[in-house]
């Protein structure tokens, strides 16, 4: 029998590596000769022979071609976030977008209906409501969608899959996947989750019954780097969906910026932990203040219980108040913050604010924006890596100002 090369007896463990190993170790295979991530900053890949090249470009054989349909930094990246997301494979794209467009075009073009949360980001909700719409795909988006009968009664025979972002963007509602799924399956259809505030290192929709798991790797992924996305599924899926509106639409990720992923990645367990940790003191924190109207975030409230239930691991950085006074008392305290910078991301070291109804949720009416619970006085906030006491005394002085 052959001896095996040291280098492949140990990609070979004997045993399952965990998750927080998969953050550095994920996607490795005994092909791999570099330590870090290499940049393969390249347009075009050799075909090789003229069998090789039809194979390839037929999708018959694995191989790298052209940067906009894989190349190997990516390919990096994707095999690690299938570790991580215990996914069969991967799609990086561009952004988060693009990754949520692409996959309704695949599954519900031309002529079908989804049925989603209305609890989004407000780019989705934009994207759900005017364009879909435009290329014959219709939304339905559920207004109470805790309520599980009126999911159910929103699937039509055209339904081409049921669409949910836990926790949501901004008023970070945990919905019960595993509940969703059940719903999904029962009519013969695919549940997407988009994952972006829990990432892997908290919540894993797929283990849950999920079908499809869509990311915005420009949040706590990068690290506040880079913009990307990624669609993580089965393995037909990926290959589906690359060889069609993928390649067709372009909207690749650079390899640079799939290696600044990569490296951000090998923190992400440690540091999705510290934003858990410091969202919830400052949550608490502004749960008792008596110029705040309302926490939004899952440790606090009446389903704090439950919501513990489906991530027992945290919730992550985002979190919103609704400051006592409307918009007028909301702009005071985002104008007095110091430590907090005014800006749209989420998930970066620096603790950033923002006025949702007049910023990243402004796409929504506000009869919308009212459905889907966001009071113009609402501020959200995305919990930084800070000492939690300099984030609690920032807050203590902007609010002293109304
Ligand atoms: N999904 C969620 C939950 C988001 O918060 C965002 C952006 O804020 C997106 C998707 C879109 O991601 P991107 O900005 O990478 O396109």
């Amino acid at each position: 029998m052959k001896k095996k090369s040291k280098k492949h007896a140990e990609a070979e463990k004997p045993w399952k590596l965990k998750l927080k190993t998969l953050e550095i170790h994920g996607g490795g295979s005994e092909k791999d000769t570099e330590l870090r991530p290499g940049l393969y900053r390249a347009t075009a890949f050799p075909l090789g022979s003229f069998e090789r090249a039809e194979k390839l470009f037929a999708g018959e054989e694995r191989g790298f071609i052209y940067t906009r349909i894989n190349n190997p930094s990516v390919d990096k990246l994707e095999r690690r976030l299938a570790a991580l997301e215990s996914a069969e494979a991967a799609l990086a794209t561009s952004s988060g977008m693009s990754a949520i467009a692409l996959l309704a075009l695949h599954l519900a073009a031309p002529g079908g209906h989804i049925v989603s949360s209305n609890r989004l980001y407000g780019g989705v909700f934009h994207l759900f409501r005017e364009n879909l719409p435009k290329l014959g795909i219709s939304v339905k988006l559920v207004e109470n969608p805790f309520d599980l009968k009126l999911w159910e009664k929103s699937i039509k025979p055209n339904t081409k899959f049921l669409y949910v972002e836990t926790p949501s963007n901004p008023v970070i509602d945990v919905f019960d996947v595993g509940a969703l799924a059940r719903l999904a399956h029962l009519h013969n259809i695919p549940l997407v989750v988009d994952g972006t505030l829990a990432t892997p290192a908290l919540l894993a929709p797929l283990k849950f019954g999920a079908d499809a798991v869509v990311h915005s790797l420009s949040k706590y992924m990068g690290d506040g780097e880079v913009i990307g996305g990624a669609i993580l599924g089965k393995q037909k899926l990926i290959d589906d969906l690359r060889l069609t509106w993928f390649r067709d639409t372009g909207p690749c990720i650079s390899p640079d910026n799939a290696v600044v992923l990569c490296y951000h990645i090998e923190s992400l367990f440690g540091r999705m932990a510290e934003h858990c940790r410091n969202a919830s003191l400052v949550a608490k924190y502004l749960a008792r203040h008596r110029k705040v109207e309302r926490v939004y975030y899952p440790t606090v409230g009446t389903k704090s219980r439950f919501n513990k239930k489906l991530m027992p691991k945290g919730f992550g950085g985002l979190m919103a108040f609704e400051v006592r006074g409307g918009a007028k008392n909301a702009r005071t305290v985002l104008e007095n913050l110091k430590l907090f910078w005014h800006a749209p991301n989420i998930g970066e070291a620096r603790s950033l604010v923002i006025h949702p109804a007049t910023t990243t949720h402004g796409q929504l009416t506000p009869k919308e924006r009212a459905k889907a619970g966001i009071p113009d006085g609402m501020l959200r906030l995305s919990i930084g890596r800070e000492h939690p006491q300099d984030l609690i005394d920032d807050l203590a002085q902007a609010l002293g100002k109304i």
